[in-house]
């Protein structure tokens, strides 16, 4: 089975689709990665979805990848002696150490660490920015704010603090052990929540010690400003808009999205948008016009994959949801216009044996209209840097490791295959030719192009380039 579009879907899991069933319908509608979120799963939970959607991956004969997203360092307010109050504009609002229950004038704020953080002139969300308050005076126990947007506050509700630098990693104590059980289940990727520098994204890579890759959510402004190096060591990102729109102005998001993804594209790591994109479908089995022309706007940009998170896992029409974005992302890539845009938006390869090979590549199957490139790839590198070309003919990759084709699942037109490593050269093209054409790529007689590593087995030793013909 070939997904006939490059964009990968990302389909969360919950209450709506926890099921062999469901899992197999979103699969089969176009889902390629199934995210599990930590925030609402327990490990129990956690490890009966990995078992349903292994089940589902030995069914369907197509290698899935699993993302765990980790709920990161979540702030909330304690609790009120009424359960909540009203705040009006201008009024003086205190969070402070004092554990007794909040009232009209006053509430604990359980992250003493926070409140050592706070100085005067900082904003205070509360519930995704419902209520804004601006600190005008500030202890290590005690922050003074004035009341700027009215609302109300109640018990445990979420706290955003967009011009402080949270001086917490981005782990907390649940969020290690959620890692520890879903590294021992053999997941594919950890999405990190709330990255704010690249130390968070190494303290997460040192306990995965590549049992998973790790996936960096943008969402704090703080992690906008050293974008650069947290990329550098992430394997992939995402732009959670859901956040990010609390954390900045809304109006900021769309740009952003633009930056976060070029730049990502740039370095070769594979970025995911997420958040509303279907919000609609929640509710309704179509789209609003405008949620349409949002998931294409990820898909001309040349994003690696567009994420479904409510309308898949809580809402009334999963299976809808994930066709809709399947058929969007189909219209697109055969719109004349996309390639133009993606030819456009490509970066100069870098200058490494791996990049400068990955461009040849690219520019022989273009020159020759060859039919696909095959990869063959021990870690996904070699497939990764060709995928980083946004290459006209797909990207067909062989690998003997399971976990390199469910990883690769969420890149940018990989189809990958498992099967044993090349044992010679002659070996190595025949079995690209053969799996070429019993995959759909190419018909008998047609030509396509493999790029290889010699010795086998061996990564990072991308040095082959070889034209054959579909037998
Ligand atoms: C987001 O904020 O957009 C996001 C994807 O994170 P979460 O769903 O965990 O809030």
């Amino acid at each position: 089975m070939r997904r006939l579009r490059r964009a990968k879907i990302i389909a969360t899991l919950g209450p709506a689709s926890i099921s062999v069933n469901m899992i197999q319908k979103l699969f089969l509608a176009g889902a390629d990665v199934f995210r599990i979120n930590m925030s609402h799963a327990s490990h129990d939970s956690m490890r009966e979805q990995v078992s349903m959607i292994r089940e589902v991956e030995s069914k369907v004969g197509r290698p899935i990848g699993i993302m765990v997203d980790l709920q990161g360092p979540k702030l909330r307010l304690d609790t009120f002696a009424d359960g909540a109050v009203m705040l009006e504009k201008g009024q003086k609002f205190i969070l402070d150490a004092n554990k007794q229950p909040g009232n009209s004038e006053r509430v604990h704020l359980p992250h003493p660490e926070i409140l050592a953080a706070l100085e005067p002139g900082h904003v205070i969300l509360i519930d995704d920015g419902k209520v804004r308050l601006r600190v005008v005076e500030a202890t290590k126990t005690r922050a003074v704010t004035v009341v700027e947007v009215a609302g109300k506050a109640s018990n445990r509700k979420g706290v955003s603090l967009p011009d402080t630098t949270i001086p917490v990693s981005a782990m907390t104590e649940k969020d290690r052990s959620d890692l520890e059980a879903s590294l021992a289940v053999g997941i594919d990727w950890i999405a990190v929540s709330f990255v704010q520098r690249p130390e968070d994204v190494a303290e997460v890579r040192k306990i995965a010690r590549g049992r998973a890759l790790v996936l960096s959510k943008i969402e704090k402004p703080q992690a906008i400003t050293r974008l650069d190096e947290i990329i550098e060591l992430s394997d992939a990102l995402m732009v959670a808009r859901g956040d990010l729109g609390v954390e900045l102005p809304m109006e900021k998001v769309p740009g952003l999205q633009k930056r976060i993804t070029r730049t990502a594209r740039r370095m070769g790591k594979p970025v995911v948008i997420a958040t509303q994109m279907l919000e609609s479908m929640i509710t309704s089995p179509v789209p609003t016009r405008a949620e349409v022309s949002d998931v294409a706007t990820a898909v001309f940009d040349g994003a690696d994959a567009i994420m479904l998170s409510a309308e898949s896992a809580a809402g009334q029409f999963p299976e809808e949801a994930v066709s809709t974005m399947n058929r969007i992302a189909e219209e697109v890539e055969s719109d004349p216009i996309y390639r133009s845009i993606i030819t456009n938006q490509r970066a100069k390869a870098e200058a490494t044996g791996a990049d400068a090979i990955a461009m040849a590549t690219r520019d022989i199957a273009e020159t020759l209209d060859l039919k696909a490139i095959v990869a063959w790839t021990t870690s996904g590198a070699t497939s990764l840097r060709i995928a980083r070309e946004r290459p006209e003919a797909p990207v067909l990759t062989l690998t003997p490791n399971i976990s390199t084709a469910r990883r690769l699942a969420i890149a940018w037109g990989i189809h990958a295959i498992v099967t044993e490593d090349a044992h010679d050269v002659d070996d190595m093209a025949n079995r690209a030719a053969q799996i070429a054409g019993s995959e759909g790529f190419a018909k008998s007689a047609e030509r396509i192009i493999i790029v290889a590593g010699v010795p086998f087995g061996t990564p990072g030793a991308t040095n082959m380039v070889r034209i054959a013909y579909a037998p």
